[in-house]
């Protein structure tokens, strides 16, 4: 009863949040490794200033702190050799076996962007320079622009306390959990919302069609008498709701919590200047509200089970950075995480979704609606929320790929290209240090408990 399938509940109760932590114990310091330490894995490609927001006016929505600003890297000395645009110019296709290799010969639409240097016997991981895959749970970074994006160091601009807030950021999490109402799109594509707060317009109209038994009714009244409510409060409390639907609010609830973790762990004390925790904000945003923490696990849980199905396939990948001692270094410090993540019975089970009832019908719904949340990124009105923002949709868009798009007998083989790669292993971070963060704030509630 205590494994953590979709339907599973993550509570102190069955001890699953004591085995998430003790798993995070064990396979953080090779997470750690990995992202901070390997070029690879540590810069990231995306269109972070290209692209506008496709569905409202966000002009006045910028942060203008100087904490919500990205560093990207300007100079083409700071970036691998085998990255430059010298050298990508030279790209050709994959030139030996790699298991990407049948999709990539099927996929020659464009040239390949990636890093296969122009000596390099061998195929490398690339970088897809390509249209959405039907697949994919979220859009390509290069979807509608022409431009291919910045190179960013993640490490150098880490997820932390930026003061960004106020109306701007509080449409991105309604939008974002408005999608929560599947069957009838409330994001037509390239429609705008306007700004419609929930309690009057379409958005309630949506959210109104799509509740209809009895322990819906009840949140329609609590909606309607509480007009302040906002549907990632109802969306608590959408018990009745089928497994697919919970499973989508508990990802984007999850990274929302994992969110407030990382801005409250590493929060700026205006008075001292001091980078720090903030108890009180945990406390505010998590602590008080465990069903927020609970998601952040279950998260860490279906993300441990992708990285575990993952593994054995990536014991064929190549991690070219340009520098084969550190491409093998690399790819030792991958499977030490594939292998950490595999060494536990498995932790969540996918089978269980997309199956009975009006599962099956439901998964277009489901892939269309992450597709969104990914969208409405270019809506964040700071560029380190969204930089941060754009990892994590990509990273959760990747492991739900592997989950569910590949059956775990077929002999169909999870194909991912390097930003999915990146963006899944650096959201597995962000998740464990979460983790140990929440252990961290959970000591210090205790400690201040005791003290009075
Ligand atoms: P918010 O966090 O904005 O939450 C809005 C409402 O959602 C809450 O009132 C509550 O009803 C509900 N809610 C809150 N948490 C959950 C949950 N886990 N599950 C379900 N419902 C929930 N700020 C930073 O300082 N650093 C960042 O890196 C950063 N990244 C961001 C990335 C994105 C994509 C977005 C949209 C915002 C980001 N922000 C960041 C802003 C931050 O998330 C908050 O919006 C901001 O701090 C204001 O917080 P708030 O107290 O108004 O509540």
């Amino acid at each position: 009863t205590c494994a953590i399938s979709p339907r599973a509940i993550v509570s102190d109760a069955c001890a699953s949040f004591s085995t998430l932590e003790r798993l995070n114990r064990k396979v953080k310091p090779a997470v750690d490794e990995l992202t901070k330490e390997t070029d690879f894995f540590s810069y990231y490609r995306l269109n972070l200033f290209n692209k506008k927001c496709p569905f409202w006016n966000d002009e006045n929505a910028m942060c203008g702190n100087i904490a919500c600003a990205v560093n990207t890297i300007d100079s083409e000395e700071d970036i691998p050799k085998i990255w430059r645009a010298s050298e990508l110019s030279k790209l050709q296709g994959p030139s030996a076996q790699h298991p990407a290799k049948k999709i990539q010969k099927e996929r020659p639409k464009k040239p390949l962007q990636g890093l296969l240097g122009e000596n390099v016997g061998e195929s490398c991981v690339v970088e897809y320079d390509d249209e959405c895959d039907e697949r994919d749970y979220c859009v390509p970074e290069d979807e509608s622009a022409s431009a291919k994006g910045d190179y960013v160091s993640l490490v150098h601009n880490p997820e932390r306390f930026t003061g960004y807030a106020g109306e701007g950021a509080k449409m991105v999490w309604d939008a974002i959990y408005r999608e929560n109402c599947f069957q009838r799109s409330s994001f037509p594509h390239s429609a705008s919302l306007g700004t419609s707060p929930m309690a009057k317009g379409p958005a309630a109209q949506d959210f109104r069609n799509v509740l209809q038994d009895a322990n819906r009714q009840q949140i329609v009244q609590q909606h309607s008498q509480n007009p302040s409510t906002t549907f990632a409060q109802t969306g608590l409390e959408l018990e009745g709701e089928c497994l697919e639907k919970r499973v989508f609010y508990r990802v984007v609830s999850g990274m929302h919590a994992s969110i407030s973790t990382h801005l409250c762990w590493d929060f700026l004390n205006q008075t001292t200047g001091q980078w720090q925790p903030n108890v009180g904000c945990y406390k505010g945003r998590l602590h008080t509200h465990p069903e927020r923490i609970s998601n952040l696990y279950f998260n860490y849980a279906l993300l441990t089970r992708a990285i575990a199905k993952l593994g054995p396939h990536l014991q064929d990948y190549t991690f070219c950075s340009g520098d084969p001692e550190q491409d093998a270094a690399t790819k030792a410090k991958v499977l030490a995480v594939t292998q950490g993540a595999a060494s536990v019975p498995q932790i969540f089970d996918e089978s269980l979704m997309f199956k009975n009832g009006e599962g099956p019908s439901l998964k277009e719904d489901f892939k269309n609606r992450f597709r969104n949340v990914s969208r409405v990124m270019d809506c964040v009105g700071c560029d380190k929320c969204r930089l941060w923002g754009k990892v994590q949709t990509a990273g959760y868009g990747a492991a739900l790929k592997v989950l569910f798009e590949f059956d775990n007998d077929s002999q169909d083989i999870p194909v991912l290209g390097r930003t999915e790669l990146v963006a899944l292993f650096n959201t597995y971070a962000r998740l464990s240090s979460s983790m140990n963060a929440i252990v961290g704030f959970r000591g210090m509630v205790e400690a201040e408990e005791k003290a009075t």
